[in-house]
């Protein structure tokens, strides 16, 4: 372990963050701390992902992710290395292809100018950044190791180390909550502050099917769909989508009512709706992979969250799902929990937040550039979180529905043009 000083320690100068959580979010924070000079912990309730055994590994969610212009400015002004080897590995894909059920194919480009989002391996980008994480000598990441409780006043923070069952406290000047969609941190900023909460569960819920690659003439893998098209097969009240990978397969994923997906309980059930829904896709993924899936990948509910503040005191915040989750049909969760950070660096850096105690300041004092900081990061960024959280709910609607009527529309303007 890297020799990180406790607070409480007489002539420790340095100020110490604790980041909850060693999701892309909260890695990406440790990181931009320590790089300004703040010892970090990391605590991670699960195993870490980058050994191969990881039980997290498995479970992580969605396999790949699209990463955005928002996503990758956040990343640059971070890590900006680590921005252009991911960039590296993604497939840039320029426009959504409608596929109709007749199985004709409809491509809508994103944008005339070539911009474009990026598929990305989930477990690439998460591993990347904690191997910088495990390189910072500022930083010591500890895995299987859930936070329980916070005492916000006290600084301090309950930690149970689930392979040795030890329960410990440790102290810190600065809280990070990055731990997700059912954050403990936000739930005991809760006990402390205000805090306006709201939660909807929609009636769908994902499932992910593998489509696997092809075999050229020579018998190397190949795609079987246009790797640079985000796939979509919107029928209205659910719909399919499918992500280019690196590995020339695509992972899809069905988002339906839960009631539909219960409907489909046996082997007969998936495949006649399939046959009927996606007949194409169901080619392409094959039907005992369709069937094994079915049987082996979870069904997963899809959460909004919304709060209001973000913050408490000069002390802690909330960063990434935990502070908003949003449904995943803007694909703006990850870009928006990863431009927290960089919001949230430069509100520290405008306010001269330094990271050591100066000598004035003694534990009972009161951090005032820190306050102000974490209070204009409040003030500032609820809006925008808010709006791109209600741009991906709508977005739910026209990608299972609109999309289709969007393209006649379009068509019938250019006709009558
Ligand atoms: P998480 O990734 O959830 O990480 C939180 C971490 O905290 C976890 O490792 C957890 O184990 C840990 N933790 C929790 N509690 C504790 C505790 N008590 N103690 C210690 N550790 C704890 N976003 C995009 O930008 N683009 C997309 O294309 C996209 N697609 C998506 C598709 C689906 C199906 C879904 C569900 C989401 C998608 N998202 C997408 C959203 C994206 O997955 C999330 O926004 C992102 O993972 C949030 O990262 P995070 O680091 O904030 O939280």
């Amino acid at each position: 372990m890297k020799p990180v000083p406790n607070p409480s320690d007489a002539g420790n100068q340095r100020k110490k963050a604790i980041v909850v959580g060693a999701g892309p979010v909260g890695a990406l924070a440790a990181l931009a701390l320590a790089k300004r000079g703040w010892f970090v912990e990391v605590y991670e309730g699960r195993p870490d992902i980058r050994l191969p055994s990881s039980k997290a590994r498995t479970e992580q969610r969605s396999i790949n992710l699209a990463i955005s212009h928002r996503g990758i400015a956040a990343l640059e002004a971070i890590e900006p290395a680590a921005a252009s080897r991911f960039l590296e590995s993604a497939i840039p894909m320029r426009g959504r292809m409608i596929h109709k059920l007749s199985g004709a194919l409809d491509s809508q480009p994103y944008d005339r100018d070539g911009q474009c989002i990026n598929s990305i391996d989930r477990a690439l980008l998460n591993e990347g950044l904690l191997h910088q994480v495990a390189e910072s000598p500022n930083i010591n990441l500890f895995f299987n190791h859930r936070v329980t409780g916070v005492d916000f006043d006290g600084k301090t923070i309950a930690i149970r180390d689930s392979l040795s069952g030890k329960d410990f406290t440790t102290r810190f000047n600065l809280c990070i909550g990055a731990d997700g969609s059912y954050s403990i941190i936000r739930r005991q900023m809760m006990r402390v502050v205000r805090m306006n909460y709201q939660q909807e569960y929609i009636r769908d819920e994902y499932l992910e099917l593998k489509m696997p690659a092809g075999r050229d003439h020579a018998g190397q893998p190949t795609f079987l769909l246009d790797p640079n098209h985000l796939h979509i097969w919107p029928r209205h009240s659910f719909m399919l989508i499918a992500l280019p990978n690196k590995d020339k397969t695509f992972t899809c994923t069905l988002f339906a009512p839960t009631a539909e997906l219960d409907r489909l309980c046996s082997a007969d059930s998936i495949l006649t709706w399939f046959k009927s829904y996606f007949p194409d896709a169901l080619r392409l993924i094959g039907e005992n992979s369709l069937l094994e899936d079915f049987k082996r990948n979870p069904k997963s509910p899809l959460i909004c969250t919304k709060a209001n503040p973000y913050h408490y005191k000069d002390r802690a915040i909330i960063l990434g799902d935990a502070a908003h989750s949003m449904v995943p049909f803007y694909g703006q969760g990850l870009n928006a929990g990863l431009e927290d950070v960089r919001v949230l660096m430069t509100l520290l850096d405008q306010e001269g937040v330094s990271s050591t105690l100066s000598t004035s300041d003694s534990r009972k004092d009161y951090d005032r550039h820190l306050d102000n900081a974490l209070q204009r990061y409040t003030d500032t960024r609820h809006e925008d979180l808010i709006a791109i959280s209600d741009l991906a709910m709508n977005n739910y609607v026209e990608m299972r529905h609109s999309v289709t009527q969007l393209s006649y529309l379009f068509r019938k303007t250019m006709d009558n043009l």
